[in-house]
């Protein structure tokens, strides 16, 4: 605590222009709209303001949590009181490079930069234009949907690395890009600050209609009117965590203002005043009855940030169980694990 005091007045110091939102609400700055008040968000215009932050924080024996557009997170009602975040929404730069990529910085979302492909004539990005996040989060998780993902047309990744202190440009093979998953998930440590993307030239006008048409299933599909976080749960193998929830009966249940979408059951919605316990609760009973009745281990794919959180190594957040899963791995998930 006294580390991170420390740390935030020698940033005002040294950065006396940016801004710095203190005692800020978390939900206001997630789609859960579910989350206590965070200690500090730094809010930096530029990747050098923003590396700066991370080596004072460093000096404090301190690591940073990244923030894009909290499309993929579960904060904790309690709040986030020993913990620097940083935001990336003043992060946007986003241009066409000489040979024909485009190049974004890590606050663009993933809609502004697919949206920025069609008026290129640039095809690769339509799946990524319903994604509610950024690129920096978007890398992070490999998103992905209708059957394209980021790995499909990232070429490299620059990236300041915590522990070193340094900027490295990875490539896409670099990245270890997996289903929901990449390098940057694997091991903690990693800022991201822009990307390369290469897509291959298209009609305008194609572009956008394959992005309407995916944008009409998603608002078909998907439960879109109320907060949430997306898909609670990544796809097990062979499975569809929606059909597998579906297939259990569990559409509709409800632990107070959380609720299993009745439109979609692969989503989380609240309802009206959920809290992050109530959301919590009821994705831990989605996963033990499923796994009770179909033998199906699911994983979710919100991060969840409880208020017992610890940071490791420069990690990212590292979240602990409050109620004990039944299936395998459980022993496993007993110890915090990034
Ligand atoms: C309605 C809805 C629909 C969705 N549909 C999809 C979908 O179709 N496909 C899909 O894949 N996802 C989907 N999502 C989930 C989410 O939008 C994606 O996972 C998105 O990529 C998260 O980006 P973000 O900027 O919101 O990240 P955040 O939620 O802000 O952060 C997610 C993680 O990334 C880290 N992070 C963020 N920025 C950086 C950075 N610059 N450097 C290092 N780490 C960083 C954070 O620390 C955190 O660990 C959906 C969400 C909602 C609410």
């Amino acid at each position: 605590m006294e580390n991170l005091e420390n740390a935030i007045q020698e940033i005002k110091k040294e950065l006396p222009g940016m801004k710095m939102l203190e005692n800020e609400p978390l939900s206001a700055h997630c789609s859960f709209k579910i989350g206590g008040p965070a200690r500090v968000i730094a809010v930096p215009s530029d990747v050098t303001s923003l590396s700066k932050i991370c080596c004072i924080l460093k000096e404090h024996e301190l690591a940073p949590f990244l923030l894009g557009n909290g499309s993929n997170i579960l904060f904790p009602d309690e709040g986030l009181s020993d913990l620097f975040i940083i935001s990336t929404e003043k992060l946007q730069k986003l241009f066409l490079l000489p040979d024909g990529a485009i190049y974004a910085e890590a606050g663009v979302s993933l809609a502004k930069l697919a949206g920025f492909a069609q008026q290129h004539g640039l095809t690769g990005l339509e799946f990524a234009s319903g994604i509610p996040g950024t690129v920096g989060g978007g890398l992070r998780m490999n998103a992905g949907a209708y059957g394209g993902e980021l790995k499909d047309v990232v070429e490299s990744v620059v990236t300041y690395y915590l522990p070193d202190q340094a900027l490295y440009e990875l490539t896409n093979e670099q990245c270890d890009f997996a289903y929901r998953n990449s390098r940057f998930q694997k091991v903690g440590g990693f800022v991201l600050l822009s990307a390369v993307f290469r897509l291959q030239e298209g009609e305008k006008e194609a572009i956008a209609a394959k992005m309407r048409e995916l944008n009409e299933r998603r608002r078909d599909k998907q439960p879109l009117d109320l907060p949430s976080a997306g898909s609670a749960f990544k796809r097990p193998e062979g499975h569809y965590a929606a059909q597998l929830i579906d297939e259990c009966g569990l559409k509709g249940l409800t632990v107070g203002g959380a609720q299993v979408s009745p439109k979609h059951a692969g989503f989380v919605v609240n309802v009206g005043g959920a809290t992050s316990h109530d959301v919590y609760d009821l994705m831990m009973q989605v996963r033990n009855t499923v796994y009770e009745k179909t033998h199906v281990p699911m994983e979710p794919e919100i991060i969840i940030m409880a208020p017992d959180y610890k940071l490791e190594d420069h990690g990212p957040i590292v979240p602990r169980n409050r109620v004990s899963f039944t299936g395998p791995g459980a022993e496993a998930e007993e110890t915090p694990k990034s």
